[in-house]
């Protein structure tokens, strides 16, 4: 007999967005709940995310006059995911866009309060049942002072080290805010609304510190139990049924009853070095590359492995391609693939990608490329009038952080030839890339990778008027710039096999009784693909949302 030290009805082991969501539903339906999270700090990787989520046919979006249906979602994952097994099976899909859905009413009903992203394009805007106009809804800003001392055990958010409340759907304008009316309008409201934070003392909230403020408000509100430093250690099991969990805390191990099943929503490995090695495959890959929260190091999905359960995926990543800048870290040059005068090009000087496309696909291809010439890492261009036009993240146009050249990370030539040169990158094959490219963006084509062609793709680039095409002008004047750039990701995708009910499966695809898991701690719904912007912490709160009804006896999404 396993002597216990409490007894819930379901212990959620991680508190981003995906284990927050079941903690609120689960508490909702009447059941005892308590989230062990790891670390000191509440959110994972959701708290520093942009914390968009990307729900098809939502209610937000039909307020907002944009059409969708769910048989176009259907069609849209067709179309851009297609057949990659079980994860992402037709049942799977069903329960993501009928739950979703339900989730969505349900959170909003329960206070949170969510704003549409609109014009945040789909990333295959252009592909069957891809919508321009987008399906992502973001938190709306949150008063962080309304969680008293839990205000203080979030896990910083992106806003916070830019010193802005700025939502995400408005964060490409900040850094377009010279480029048109509408971007500097925008960049505007953003100042003021963070002055008058500032001036009442406020301490405003948005993206995903504001998801996770509000779904923690509202959880702890309704009686869920939240207890920080206090990692799962193991899965305590019972004639192949989860009955509980072993956990540390407080300088001790503790043995908790999960009386309806236990959830794990601890996130994937992104900070594995040993598991990233085992199931990379030949992906040359850095765990010291992950944007990730430190806590995504995998010890939950290896203690369901120990018991049996079936994974894949385990090579896949939420690649974004990181322009190494030196201590300004990975924001200063992120954007430069998806404007004008920037290209990307392997070491042969060859181009390889619509750079524009989203992160994941650009981040895919720089692997596929490195199969047969050096892509990993790969080189971004860009000429001088890049430099004197565009803003980032933490510079503005005409200046680049000083450090930037001096550390040797950005490099700079007066010829292309002799930048060819300082980067080992052949430079008849750049000379002969740039001749084309030029040629053809002259015109505002590109007729290699149809650049700036789609919603997304335009969405994403230079709002001026004054362009041809957002995306693409060529590259004329000297000096000539380049910056090494890596896949980094912002997290792993594979991992533990579930059904449509969340339950996790054994290596005969039998639901191991008693055990849930979402997020990126599974293998996603969208298969190796990232259909638009909130497509993972979709994943996270909708099969979040399913575990915790199935287990408290519902079923969502039927
Ligand atoms: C900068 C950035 C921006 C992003 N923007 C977006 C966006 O706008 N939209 C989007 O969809 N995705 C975005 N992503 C990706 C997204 O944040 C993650 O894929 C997603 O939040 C993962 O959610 P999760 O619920 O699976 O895990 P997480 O939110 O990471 O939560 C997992 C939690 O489990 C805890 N944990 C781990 N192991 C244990 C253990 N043994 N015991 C107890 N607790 C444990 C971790 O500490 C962590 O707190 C972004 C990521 C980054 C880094």
């Amino acid at each position: 007999m396993t002597s216990w030290d409490a007894t819930v009805d379901l212990v959620v082991v991680g508190s981003g967005g995906g284990g927050l969501t079941a903690a609120l539903a689960a508490v909702d339906a009447g059941a005892k709940v308590l989230v062990v999270e790891k670390q000191g700090v509440v959110g994972g990787s959701t708290a520093m995310s942009g914390g968009v989520v990307w729900i098809p046919n939502n209610p937000l979006m039909r307020a907002a006059g944009v059409p969708d249906s769910y048989e176009d979602a259907m069609a849209h994952f067709d179309a851009v995911v297609g057949d990659v097994g079980p994860a992402s099976s037709e049942q799977r899909r069903h329960t993501f866009l009928t739950a979703g859905l339900e989730m969505l009413t349900f959170l909003q009903r329960r206070g949170v309060r969510f704003a549409y992203c609109r014009g945040y394009s789909d990333y295959y805007s252009d592909a069957k049942g891809g919508i321009d106009e987008g399906r992502a809804v973001e938190p709306k800003p949150f008063n962080g002072n309304r969680l008293g001392e839990w205000g203080r055990k979030l896990q910083p958010g992106l806003a916070k080290s830019l010193g802005m409340a700025v939502m995400t759907n408005e964060a490409r304008s900040l850094s377009h805010y010279n480029r048109s009316l509408r971007a500097f309008a925008i960049t505007t409201r953003v100042v003021m609304r963070t002055a008058a934070a500032r001036a009442a003392r406020r301490d405003l909230l948005t993206n995903g510190a504001a998801l996770i403020a509000q779904l923690l408000g509202a959880a702890l509100e309704r009686g869920a139990e939240v207890w920080v430093d206090s990692p799962l250690e193991d899965l305590i099991a019972d004639g192949g049924r989860v009955v509980g969990v072993r956990i540390s805390h407080d300088g001790s191990t503790k043995q908790i009853e999960a009386r309806r099943g236990v959830l794990l929503s601890a996130g994937g490995f992104a900070h594995n070095p040993a598991m990233r090695g085992e199931y990379g495959g030949d992906q040359p890959n850095n765990a010291k590359w992950s944007m990730a929260n430190p806590g995504d190091t995998g010890e939950a999905m290896q203690a369901a492995m120990q018991l049996g359960a079936k994974t894949d995926f385990m090579d896949e990543a939420w690649w974004i391609p990181s322009p190494r800048t030196g201590r300004f870290g990975q924001s200063t040059l992120d954007q430069a693939r998806q404007r004008p005068r920037a290209i990307y090009v392997d070491a042969a000087g060859r181009r390889f990608v619509n750079e524009s496309n989203s992160y994941m696909e650009v981040g895919k291809a720089m692997y596929e490329r490195n199969k047969t010439s050096r892509a990993v890492p790969c080189w971004l261009i860009f000429d001088d009038r890049y430099r004197k036009r565009y803003a980032h993240v933490r510079s503005h146009p005409g200046w680049f952080p000083k450090e930037m050249l001096e550390s040797g990370k950005l490099k700079r030539a007066a010829t292309l030839e002799a930048l060819a040169a300082e980067c080992n990158i052949d430079p008849a094959g750049l000379a002969d890339t740039i001749e084309t490219f030029n040629r053809h963006a002259a015109e505002g084509r590109d007729p290699e990778y149809g650049r700036g062609e789609s919603a997304y793709n335009k969405a994403l680039g230079d709002p001026s008027r004054k362009v041809k095409n957002p995306c693409i002008e060529p590259l004329d004047q000297a000096p000539y710039y380049a910056v090494e750039v890596l896949p980094g990701d912002i997290g792993t995708c594979g991992g533990l096999l579930t059904n449509e009910h969340a339950q996790v499966l054994d290596q005969d695809d039998k639901p191991i009784p008693g055990l849930y898991a979402t997020g990126n701690t599974t293998a996603t719904v969208m298969g190796r693909h990232y259909l638009g912007p909130g497509a993972s912490i979709a994943n996270s709160m909708v099969f979040g949302y399913v575990a915790a009804r199935h287990a408290t006896g519902d079923e969502a999404g039927a």
